[in-house]
């Protein structure tokens, strides 16, 4: 009797098994507010893009209250260092949240299209910013180990190829994500092609 362990034989498409889902703090375990959904639109995801907060990191903040805090300055209009007026967004900008203890916060729920004040359209773009200023601050291992997880079950989950996963400054005028985690980003290329070959 011949024995073949290859599911296509039998019928079914071959599926290959996606990589582990991290753990993530729910919008619920936040106490995240209802999104203003009349501001926002649905996407498909297709790429996947790296931030940084660019702002001074805050280690003894829970991420409970970081994205609170976050929640409540994108859903109303308010000023910018910059000068520039930021008009009000229907939720916080980003998908994912990475604090500098390496937790992994759901921010705007994935099937929506998240925001920006630069030139670029986020529209398809799965978004995860890392918590502080990454050309000068530290970029924890802990951060590194939660992005590489979170990046690697999106591109399997939402099949994004490696060289749709990019900083945000590939797409607009900015510093973000910083030049720390610009140099992880070939690294974590390859993280992902080897996870698909
Ligand atoms: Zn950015």
């Amino acid at each position: 009797m011949l024995f073949c362990d290859d599911p296509s034989l039998y019928g079914y498409p071959v599926l290959p098994a996606l990589p582990p889902m991290p753990t993530v703090l729910s919008r619920v375990a936040w106490g995240a507010k209802a999104p203003n959904v009349a501001l926002m639109h649905r996407h498909r995801i297709r790429f996947i893009t790296i931030h940084h907060t660019g702002t001074p990191q805050k280690p003894l903040m829970l991420l409970e209250r970081k994205l609170a805090n976050l929640q409540l300055f994108s859903q109303r209009e308010d000023k910018l260092a910059s000068g520039k007026t930021k008009p009000a967004w229907g939720d916080v900008p980003y998908h994912f949240y990475i604090s500098t203890d390496g937790r992994i916060g759901v921010g705007r729920p994935l099937e929506w299209a998240g925001d920006t004040n630069t030139e670029y359209d986020p529209t398809g773009h799965a978004l995860i910013v890392i918590e502080g200023m990454l050309d000068t601050e530290p970029f924890f291992e802990a951060q590194k180990k939660s992005l590489y997880e979170l990046v690697l079950f999106l591109a399997a989950r939402y099949e994004v190829p490696p060289r749709r996963i990019k900083g945000h400054q590939d797409y607009a005028e900015t510093d973000c994500p910083g030049s720390k985690a610009m140099e992880e980003l070939p690294r974590l290329r390859r993280a992902v092609a080897n996870r698909r070959s």
